[in-house]
């Protein structure tokens, strides 16, 4: 309680007096806020970097907003230009929060040392050890199942097991997936070679290469809707894409999730690969405070229902449910590797691929 309440007066000093920096700033940054927000009482504000952008992702701004007075100011566009125009603000961004998909990109965002380690015993005791960062510069808010997508036409749910086995002679010529550059391919390749060692993980991926039914192309939709269409009999695709086809409101969509199946990987080894959406403190940030606050904001557990719900995803805090879709996909046993080993090992990763000739 004693820390709680001292973390909550220095963020209140804090706001009020970067609230009055703020107001002469000259680096502040042009808010897209939307409507007429309330006139916040502990005033400060958060400059957000963000890769989403779903209409909920508003809602929680707002409601951050009403529970602390921080405005959110968005600044939303790619990960890798996001990345870029923060190193190139340098010393001066106005950037307090970046916020992205796929521990690939965190990771790459660390590298380039635009982030920052931070104390939060909020964040730390709700996030399980393996989705965060050992220096606690990135967290996982989100996570995503990266799955095998099949047609139950022409695919037995018996004859799944484990991508290890994708690369058998059984597959030649039945799988989709996407390219190589692809940073949920390149996450997934580093799993398996944290898991299997180098050596095994390239004689997987000549395996699995050698079963594609076709160049890779588009993307983990265009798999799900090849799998509908008996291009391939099986893909592998990030659970989210079948939420989003299942929750469309197009019947084409809709037709493409009733003609495939969801079969989770791995299930008797060491679980499903999953990867995270997530956000790292910004090595300059001037609202460090507000930055803390929102992270520790977006892991209640009414905002992390509101924030996995938006994309699909799976929350990151125990005993907080996935949506009522989502569920539907099934329970699982997701694998514990640290994530941040999938960063470490992303350059082995790619030129195991490209060695392996996937394009
Ligand atoms: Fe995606």
């Amino acid at each position: 309680m004693k820390l709680r309440f001292s973390r909550t007066l220095a963020l209140l000093v804090s706001s009020l007096m970067l609230g009055a920096i703020a107001c002469s700033a000259p680096t502040t940054p042009e808010a897209s806020t939307p409507g007429e927000s309330p006139t916040p009482e502990a005033g400060g504000v958060l400059n957000l970097y963000s890769s989403r952008h779903y209409d909920s992702d508003e809602e929680l701004y707002q409601k951050f907003t009403e529970a602390t007075g921080i405005e959110v100011n968005l600044i939303e566009g790619k990960e890798e230009e996001l990345i870029e125009r923060i190193k190139s603000e340098g010393a001066n961004s106005p950037a307090d929060l970046l916020m992205t998909v796929d521990v690939g990109n965190l990771w790459r965002a660390q590298e380039a040392g635009i982030l920052q380690s931070v104390e939060s015993e909020v964040l730390t005791e709700k996030i399980p050890a393996n989705l965060r960062d050992d220096q606690n510069q990135w967290f996982a808010l989100t996570k995503r199942a990266r799955v095998i997508i099949y047609n139950p036409d022409k695919v037995k749910e018996s004859d799944l097991s484990t991508y290890e086995a994708l690369a058998e002679p059984q597959w030649k010529g039945r799988i989709c997936i996407r390219s190589s550059s692809n940073i949920y391919n390149q996450s997934l390749v580093a799993a398996k070679i944290a898991e299997l060692g180098e050596a095994e993980a390239k004689a997987w991926l000549a395996g699995l290469v050698a079963n594609f039914a076709r160049p890779p192309e588009g993307n983990d939709t265009a798999q799900i809707q090849a799998v509908a269409a008996g291009a391939c009999d099986v893909a592998i695709a990030n659970t989210y894409y079948v939420g989003r086809l299942i929750r469309s409101e197009e019947p084409a969509d809709q037709e493409v999730a009733k003609k495939i199946r969801v079969f989770f990987p791995n299930q008797d080894e060491g679980g499903t690969h999953i990867n995270i959406s997530g956000a790292g403190v910004t090595a300059n940030a001037p609202n460090q405070e507000n930055a803390i606050a929102f992270l520790e904001f977006l892991v209640t557990p009414e905002a992390q229902e509101i924030f996995a719900a938006a994309n699909n995803e799976y929350p990151v805090v125990e005993d907080v449910a996935a949506h009522e879709v989502v569920k539907t996909l099934g329970d699982f046993k997701a694998s514990e590797l640290k994530v941040e080993e999938y960063g470490e090992l992303n350059p082995k990763a790619v030129q195991l691929m490209d060695q392996a000739g996937w394009k």
